[in-house]
């Protein structure tokens, strides 16, 4: 079997005239193989027609069915310009064919036809397209070439300027930085030169196409030579010579670009590319491409460079945490360790090293510590937790904002033991003053029985009576709260917490009509569920936060209580419209003795009650803080929990 080589393709002659002895005439003079002959008659007809196939030649007659031939032939010109148009006029009157000239038309037929010469102008016409056509191939071809070196230029600035932000190791960008030169500008060789400080000499940090052991032994003094200039002046350099041209000592070049690579202002180095061999000259385009490729070269110096400063400073910082008294964890957003020092880990029970992140975070979630994590103390929060060796720590948990939490434990076992010294003493002391104190209540009441007393020695007695009164009471609070943080009275009963809050409401009632106190209280409170606690200590909660809001809280002020269930708790708020704490008495608030700066001296009290609260508040797992605002109010919240 032979094989088949393809026809070329037809050509198409497009014949338009609304004459059908001239289209026969043609068609019979233009039949030949290898040409297909389209021919039309109407201006609708020929639109159809070129929508199909682009002919090689159009013979269009001046007049056609349904408009000018000659104004469609301009069409035509303009939408096939490498298509020749021939036009086929009726009287070749100068005004036509200089219309016909103006509009592009490449030559005109007229009667009588002759074959020969009809046969030359259409060659002729054919020539002048294909030339056309060659042309614009050219040129197309040009700005294609142009383009894709263009594209090749971008794609290679995008893929250095990814590595760039992948890699922070210059041994890698570098080079690619010097070779991504070499190959966009079609140089043979380049370079990049860093300038050594101390000895004032460039030497080759990257290389392309270079012989190694020229890279490894190039130092070029800062002087007068070509490269160095660019380093002196901050400015690029080009040069392009017919004969080679000495840039350093024994090293002629055709051409070279050297651009400097500048960080904050300063020229550091400088990137280059030459050619030794051939004589191919450089562009100004090449220059910016360098220039761009160079602030990429900067970029990627000053990343390696803070990357290695940074890493040496948390190396510094790891040292001393590792080191540190007070145990440290770190987690990330994900709640991972990264970070545990060598306290911490005898607190958590961990090995020595090479504990994994499940076993820190298993470890963080045993016994007091895991209400650390616990929903809404996302902020800060703290526990006391007691280790293995019978040491006490404050653990404390603060978000670190966008990366992640900080376990910090602080050793507060001497604090508490001194703290257990100084309740010991004030027990007691309140105990063994207790009994004298009663003694001598006992004998002044006697006083009065034993004779007659005149107003003056009543009114001394009184006085004595009422100070030793409010001794007995102090001391009594003093035993009250020791006995609570020793936690003596564990007892629990089931407490309708609306009906507790009545009860003392009723208490205080005298108090509260006397001020012309507004009074509010929440609604729903008998839907409360019942909780269990100590129904003696919560009443002394109840009173005690009352009797401030009371206390501090001027004449017809208002006051507003507010019990919700929620969940698995119960949310109670005591609000006052009264004098307020300043922001800075806030923290100790709670303190034993603690009276606030802003507090009239005329207003008795010891600053027992809110430490007394804060133990009961503990002692039944709760929590209650303070919200307020000086001269404006005060918010007492505290929050129980339902099962308990
Ligand atoms: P007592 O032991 O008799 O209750 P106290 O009221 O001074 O004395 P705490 O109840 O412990 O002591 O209160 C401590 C301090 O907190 C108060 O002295 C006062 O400065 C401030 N304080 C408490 N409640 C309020 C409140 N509702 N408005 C303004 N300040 C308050
Ligand atoms: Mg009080």
């Amino acid at each position: 079997m032979t094989a088949m080589t393809p026809l070329p393709p037809k050509e198409i002659y497009l014949i338009a005239h609304s004459n059908a002895q001239i289209r026969l005439l043609l068609q019979r003079m233009l039949t030949k193989e290898h040409r297909e002959l389209i021919m039309r008659e109407s201006l609708d007809e020929v639109r159809t027609a070129v929508k199909d196939d682009v002919p090689a030649l159009i013979i269009i007659g001046e007049k056609l069915k349904g408009g000018s031939g000659l104004d469609f032939a301009a069409e035509l010109i303009s939408l096939y310009p490498a298509s020749p148009v021939m036009l086929f006029v009726q009287h070749d009157t100068p005004d036509l064919l200089k219309r016909a000239m103006r509009l592009g038309i490449s030559d005109y037929l007229t009667r009588p036809l002759r074959a020969d010469e009809l046969m030359e102008a259409i060659e002729r016409c054919l020539k002048r397209g294909r030339e056309c056509q060659q042309w614009t191939k050219s040129e197309s071809k040009k700005v294609t070439e142009n383009l894709r070196r263009r594209v090749d230029e971008l794609e290679a600035l995008i893929s250095l300027g990814h590595s760039i932000t992948t890699s922070l190791n210059p041994d890698e960008v570098l080079p690619a930085i010097v070779k991504a030169a070499v190959n966009l500008t079609g140089a043979e060789e380049g370079s990049l030169l860093l300038l050594d400080e101390s000895s004032g000499e460039l030497y080759m940090r990257a290389a392309y196409n270079l012989e190694e052991d020229f890279v490894r032994t190039f130092r070029l003094p800062v002087k007068d030579f070509t490269i160095s200039s660019v380093i002196k002046t901050g400015l690029p350099v080009m040069i392009n010579e017919k004969d080679p041209y000495k840039i350093i000592t024994a090293y002629l070049v055709h051409s070279l670009i050297y651009v400097p690579l500048v960080l904050h202002k300063k020229p550091v180095g400088a990137l280059g590319v030459d050619n030794r061999r051939k004589n191919h000259p450089l562009h100004e385009r090449d220059v910016k491409l360098l220039q761009a490729l160079a602030e990429f070269a900067v970029i990627a110096l000053e990343n390696a460079r803070l990357h290695a400063t940074s890493g040496q400073e948390i190396n510094k910082l790891q040292t001393a945490l590792a080191g540190a008294q007070d145990g440290l964890v770190v987690l990330d957003t994900d709640g991972n360790s990264v970070f545990i020092n060598e306290t911490a880990r005898s607190i958590l029970n961990l090995s020595s090293t090479g504990e994994t992140k499940e076993e820190v975070a298993a470890a963080l979630r045993q016994g007091e510590l895991k209400d650390l994590f616990e929903d809404g103390k996302n902020l800060s929060s703290r526990v006391e937790i007691t280790s293995a060796d019978n040491r006490i720590w404050d653990a404390c948990l603060a978000a670190i904002p966008n990366a992640g939490k900080l376990i910090s434990f602080h050793d507060i076992t001497h604090l508490k033991e001194l703290d257990r010294t100084k309740n010991d003493f004030v027990n007691t002391v309140s105990h063994d003053l207790r009994t004298p104190l009663t003694a001598i209540m006992g004998y002044i009441e006697l006083l009065s029985r034993v004779g007659p007393l005149n107003t003056m020695q009543q009114d001394f007695i009184q006085r004595v009576l009422n100070s030793a009164q409010s001794i007995t009471k102090l001391l009594d609070e003093l035993l009250n709260l020791g006995k609570i943080e020793a936690g003596f009275d564990r007892r629990r009963e089931s407490i309708q917490l609306g009906q507790l809050i009545q009860m003392s409401l009723e208490s205080f009632k005298h108090k509260i009509t006397e001020k012309q106190i507004q009074l509010m209280v929440s609604n729903g409170m008998e839907n409360i569920p019942v909780i269990q606690a100590n129904p003696v200590q919560f009443r002394q909660m109840m009173d005690n936060l009352l009797d401030n809001a009371i206390k501090y809280t001027p004449q017809q002020g208002s006051i507003s209580i507010q019990a919700l269930p929620e969940q698995s708790q119960v949310i109670l708020q005591i609000t006052d419209n009264g004098m307020g704490i300043p922001a800075a008495d806030i923290p100790y608030i709670f303190d034993k003795f603690y009276r606030a700066g802003n507090v009239n001296s005329k207003i008795s009290g010891t600053g027992l009650g809110l430490s007394i609260v804060r133990s009961i508040v503990e002692c039944h797992g709760g929590r209650i803080w303070v919200d307020s605002v000086m001269g404006e109010g005060t918010t007492f919240t505290v929050v129980l929990p339902l099962q308990k």
